[in-house]
Formats: structure tokens, sequence, C-alpha cells
């Protein structure tokens, strides 16, 4: 949907909650309108490399369901304005967005409101101890627009808004590859809780061997 310029759209929700898609369909939304956009990811997100995939689990498999877009990986504000002086856009995109430091919350403040850009971003909103992911919570309350993308629970199918760590390092916030899945709160469990589960399980399977 096209945005009107000196605001801020924020996507956001759990892993598989759509959230990058739903940022694509605005991205090329604008690219329609003949507007020019400039996308880019946190340097440190390298796991889908230069550009904004959506993805889904379909017959068990991680599928593209949107074309991918290109993005720019950036690091720090001054990345951004040299882009953003380079292309001359008038939409500023950004996926992953809880992954930036505490420069990004103002900078974006200050596209939106004295540039007078259309911002949309997207970003998890918790992580997979259900706590506020780095700069999301300060992020969401500047928002103009904020749109919560539901995902169903891969265990039981109901609404999930939260995001199941399922291996990898309990310890560990965000790990490359695909260790995650979204749960709903009955089925959701902490990480080391898991890590615990499946230990045991192991070492019972072990024993009976
Ligand atoms: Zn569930």
């Amino acid at each position: 949907m096209l945005k009107e310029p000196g605001t801020i759209t924020v996507k956001t929700g759990s892993m598989r909650s759509g959230k990058s898609g739903e940022l694509i369909e605005d991205i090329n939304a604008h690219k329609r309108a003949k507007m020019k956009v400039l996308v880019v990811k946190p340097a440190q997100d390298t796991r889908d490399g230069d550009q904004i995939i959506a993805k889904e689990v379909i017959d068990g498999k991680p599928t593209n369901i949107k074309l991918p877009v290109d993005a720019n990986f950036v690091s720090s504000r001054r990345d951004i304005m040299r882009l953003i002086k380079k292309t001359h856009c008038e939409v500023f995109a950004a996926d992953e967005v809880q992954f930036f430091g505490r420069w990004f919350i103002k900078l974006v403040q200050e596209l939106a409101f004295e540039r007078k850009m259309i911002v949309l971003l997207a970003g998890l909103d918790l992580d997979a101890w259900r706590k506020p992911f780095g700069i999301m919570p300060e992020i969401l309350a500047h928002a103009t627009y904020v749109d919560k993308c539901q995902a169903s629970c891969f265990v039981c199918g109901r609404p999930a808004q939260f995001t199941q760590k399922l291996g990898g390092d309990p310890t560990k916030t965000v790990e490359p590859g695909d260790h995650y899945e979204a749960r709903c709160f009955r089925c959701h469990v902490m990480p080391e809780d898991l890590m615990a589960e499946s230990l045991g399980a192991s070492i019972i399977k072990a024993s009976t061997v």
C-alpha cells in the first residue's frame, strides 16, 4: 500500500509471520508508483545474502513465496546517508531492523519527519525468550503505522506470536540457518528448556539401546 511522505510504517511479528513478505509488497507498490526506493538490511544478517526474502515452510521445506528484492548491506548511519545521497530516494526501506544499533532510531525519525521521506521497516518484536528485541520497542513507539503480523503455530495451527528456537546454541539470540519456527503461547518453550528436553530424550534413548 502507498504511504504518504513523513511517515514510518513498521511490519512486525514473529519469525514466519509474513512481515518480510508485506515489506516486499510495500516496496513494490512504491516502485510501481515510479518512486525511488532504497532498500537496506543490517550487514550482520547474512542469512539470505544481499536480498530481502519472504519464506514460508511448504511441505516441510522453507520456500520463497515472493520474488526477492535486492538490498544493500549497511552497518552505520554513514553507510545509509551515503546511499541516500547517491540514489536520491524518496522511500527508505529496511528489513530485520531489530539488529541495528540505537543510532537507527534517531535516523529513521530524521528521514521521515525532517526529510519528509516514506520509511518502511520490518523487524522481529520479540526474541526467542519472548523479550523485546533490541531497538524494536522504540522503533514501534515512533512509528506512524504498525502492522502486527500473525503466524500460524507450527505445532497446533492456532494463531502464533512467538518465535521458537529449535537448535543451535541456547544462549545465542541469533544464529544463521533455519533454527526457528512460529509457535503460540501454549506450544512455545524457552530455548534452554527445549535443549534440556531433547538432551533428556537422547539420554533415555541411549540407555534403552
Ligand atoms: Zn500452538
